[in-house]
């Protein structure tokens, strides 16, 4: 066995591809201490306990989005309250510089957003190529989060110097097409396979708290768990219900099932980063140690997660404090990738015009929102 196994991220023959629903739940289900007892066990056997790795995210180009994801106040047929403030794409200026300010606030990776159902080649993505290798040369983790995404546009992510890419399940396959009719979840496992072909790390997971059963929680741990290699990262959300979504209306999640979600990711993916991401405002510091203890070891630190709100930095870093939890310094996990400058790129835009799937179903719940919205 590895005798470095806390950094070195190792392939071991104990994460198993193979898990199954029926195991996951019991798993789940098993009695708190017993299953609490387990992930911490396996949490300090691949990773430093007292460690947590501290992300920043940031929204570069806000709302709009053609999409119907039925949480999303991004969403263009929803009526939100989502100020778009940078409808147009931010500068790298701009990103270089809320880049530097987590930095020295103690975050080591910056993930940007683009509320887009997929990267387009043009001028938007080479402003986002831009920013990669901007914060790249800050010696910082960089993750995007741009939707769906062709192999050459990983490519060309993975040589301007992005360290991980999001783009997340969110539920299980069945449960998915309760909650977003515009694209399917084979789509998801397409954009995931095609990072999969470079040096990006995978961030994949999901959100719970959207009316799912149990059933499709597990569902969602065995896409992710299945997958080989699995996830680097796996964020796991509670879902912020937004007034004017179709899941504004939605009971918030309790303590103990966003315990359960983050020990049972814990065991089933031993290796990952497990990301306690939306829901943390509603989540008392007791409740945030719990989830610690339970084996998630990041956080998303910065007053908005997106467009939600968020816990401040600086009451992050006083809980971590408190807690004697150790701030991850960037690339302890994998190296830092290189950046290959514009003018020397192997790749080279395609103008692709990839056919992503656009199913024909329809929610009508998200559709009521949508008519009234438009009214
Ligand atoms: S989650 Fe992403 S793809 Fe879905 S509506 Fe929001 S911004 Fe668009």
């Amino acid at each position: 066995m590895c005798e470095n196994q806390h950094t070195c991220g190792c392939s071991n023959a104990e994460t198993r591809h193979n898990w199954t629903k029926e195991e996951i739940m019991a798993i789940y289900n098993k009695p708190l201490m017993e299953l609490l007892y387990e992930a911490a066990t396996v949490h300090r056997k691949y990773h430093d306990p007292n460690s947590v790795q501290v992300s920043t995210l940031l929204s570069i180009k806000t709302g709009g989005c053609s999409e119907d994801c039925a949480y999303c106040p991004q969403s263009a047929r929803y009526e939100t309250e989502v100020k778009i403030e940078n409808a147009d794409m931010m500068s790298v200026t701009h990103v270089k510089a809320q880049a530097l300010r987590a930095k020295s606030a103690g975050a080591s990776r910056v993930c940007m957003g683009a509320a887009w159902r997929n990267v387009k080649d043009g001028p938007e993505f080479e402003q986002v190529l831009e920013m990669v290798r901007t914060i790249n040369k800050l010696d910082m983790e960089v993750c995007c989060t741009l939707g769906m995404l062709t192999e050459n546009q990983a490519q060309r992510l993975a040589e301007a110097g992005l360290y991980a890419y999001n783009h997340n399940l969110d539920t299980s396959e069945e449960y998915y097409k309760e909650i977003i009719s515009t694209r399917s979840y084979d789509d998801r496992l397409k954009t995931i396979d095609n990072v999969r072909k470079t040096n990006i790390t995978v961030c994949s997971g999901g959100i719970i708290g959207m009316g799912e059963s149990l059933e499709d929680r597990a569902g969602m741990l065995v896409a992710l768990s299945t997958l080989n290699p699995q996830p680097e990262s796996v964020p796991i959300n509670a879902l912020v219900p937004v007034e004017g979504t179709p899941l504004e209306d939605c009971e918030p999640v309790d303590i103990f099932e966003m315990v359960r979600m983050v020990a049972t990711a814990r065991i089933v993916m031993p290796q990952s980063q497990v990301r306690l991401s939306a829901g943390r405002t509603q989540m008392s510091q007791e409740g945030q140690a719990l989830c610690f203890f339970a084996g998630a070891n990041s956080i998303f630190a910065g007053d908005k997660l997106l467009t939600t709100p968020n816990p401040d930095i600086n009451e992050d870093m006083q809980m971590l404090g408190v807690l004697g939890m150790r701030i991850q310094k960037p690339f302890e996990t994998h190296p830092q990738p290189q950046t290959v400058e514009a003018e020397d790129s192997q790749y080279h835009s395609l103008g692709e015009n990839p056919k992503w799937t656009r199913p024909n179903h329809k929610i009508e719940r998200n559709e009521g929102k949508r008519v009234r919205a438009t009214h």
